[in-house]
């Protein structure tokens, strides 16, 4: 079945502002996040506009099917690249996107003509097709935050590529006879080729979009769930549910588990003297000594308001102790600048060493009674419990 390419562009500039309709709807769903949608959708807009043109050539003014519509559909890559830029959060390549559409206009220019089907013209502007298809499909890998790569960013990355190899091939196949090249709306089998995979990985890239803005939806309630706003540290409910886990794991290969508690001392003349804005900053700067003091293995989190937990794997009471009398002494000697205001405060600890076949529930109970000790003996201090 051989499908007349005037009637394949205009079905594919069909299947774009359909696809563009989905992505506008997207955006609207989506949080503020997630952004680019909007931009892809108005891609997939101006790249309709231009196919049409170009499927309506030697029916309209040359000016408007090969001129316009060239330029037209470099705006639309420009515009894809500028979402995957938004939606990984990253700066547009501007540099490239300009030297592009410089480029492409530089060759629509009466350098080659307007009206008869240029080789040159055709080769200058497949490579560079080819090498923004390439941008897009780097770009799409550039997901800062996240450093698996996902279904959705493998997917629209893969089209993005397979379209950049099919224009660097028509490229060469112009090259190698370039004779043969009888316009755009040919039907030899490069053209075929090329027009058929354009439509195809552009609205399989589409795809691949729309799934990498769920997969990141999914990523960031995920995250949301798990983590504390204010210090990026777990939440409590990770910690329990990580703490459950690991605790199975050292009863079962009888490794040495402990847990500690720390809580900030006299937290609430912190706040009643500097306000409640310095008591977040002091709580974010004892964030950050945990990050410094932790080893990656052990499981810590914001287990309330200025109170925090750590869950130290292979670590007797003995190691316990000493990691925490270490971050009682850091703590102790930080100074939280805020404003014009020089904070320094300290938290009190309790530490203690899980029992065979014990709860998590009991170990935390234990530890906070030893925190209690702690406290009504004076503050800033490590109370253990065995
Ligand atoms: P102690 O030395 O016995 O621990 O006394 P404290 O003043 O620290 O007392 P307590 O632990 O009971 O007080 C905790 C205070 O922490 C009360 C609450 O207003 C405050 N708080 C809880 N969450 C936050 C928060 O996210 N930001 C700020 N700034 N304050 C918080
Ligand atoms: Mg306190
Ligand atoms: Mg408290």
């Amino acid at each position: 079945m051989a499908l007349d390419p005037r009637t394949f562009i205009a079905a594919t500039s069909l299947a774009s502002l359909v696809m563009m309709l989905v992505f506008f709807v997207q955006s609207r769903s989506f949080p503020e996040s997630i952004r680019g949608f909007r931009t892809w959708g108005l891609a997939l807009a101006v790249g309709a506009i231009s196919a049409s043109l170009f499927a309506a050539r030697n029916t309209i003014p040359g000016v408007l099917s090969s001129v316009l519509a060239h330029i037209l559909l470099v705006v639309a890559f420009v515009l894809a690249l500028w979402a995957l830029a938004l939606f990984n959060n990253r700066p547009l390549p501007w540099r490239i996107s300009l030297a592009c559409v410089a480029l492409v206009g530089f060759s629509m220019t009466g350098l080659f003509g307007f009206e008869q089907e240029s080789v040159l013209r055709t080769m200058a502007t497949a490579a560079v097709h080819g090498i923004l298809f390439g941008c897009c499909a780097w770009m799409a890998t550039r997901d800062r935050k996240s450093r698996r790569l996902k279904f959705g960013i493998y997917f629209t990355s893969s089209f993005c590529a397979i379209e950049m190899a099919i224009n660097f091939a028509r490229v060469i196949t112009l090259f190698s006879d370039n004779h043969e090249f009888t316009g755009l709306l040919s039907v030899d089998p490069m053209q075929r080729i090329y027009l058929g995979g354009f439509s195809v990985n552009i609205l399989l890239a589409s795809v691949g979009f729309v799934v990498m803005g769920h997969e990141k939806l999914v990523e960031n309630y995920q995250e949301l769930a798990s983590h504390d706003e204010l210090t990026g540290l777990y939440n409590r409910r990770k910690f329990i549910e990580g703490g459950e886990l690991e605790l199975k794991r050292a009863a079962r290969y009888d490794r040495n588990i402990s847990v500690l508690i720390l809580d900030i001392d006299h937290f609430k003349v912190i706040n009643d003297t500097y306000g409640h804005q310095a008591g977040d900053v002091v709580i974010k700067d004892i964030a950050a000594v945990m990050r410094e003091n932790f080893r990656e293995l052990d499981l810590f989190a914001r287990y309330g308001g200025e109170e925090f937990v750590a869950l130290l794997s292979e670590s007797k009471l003995a190691d316990a102790a000493a990691l925490a009398e270490r971050v009682r002494v850091s703590i102790s000697q930080r100074i939280v600048h805020v404003g014009s205001d020089k904070i320094t405060y300290t938290a009190s600890f309790g530490v203690t060493q899980a029992r065979p076949a014990e709860q998590l529930t009991q170990l935390i109970a234990r530890a906070d009674a030893a925190l209690y000790t702690a406290k009504n003996a004076g503050k800033n201090r490590i109370e253990l419990s065995s």
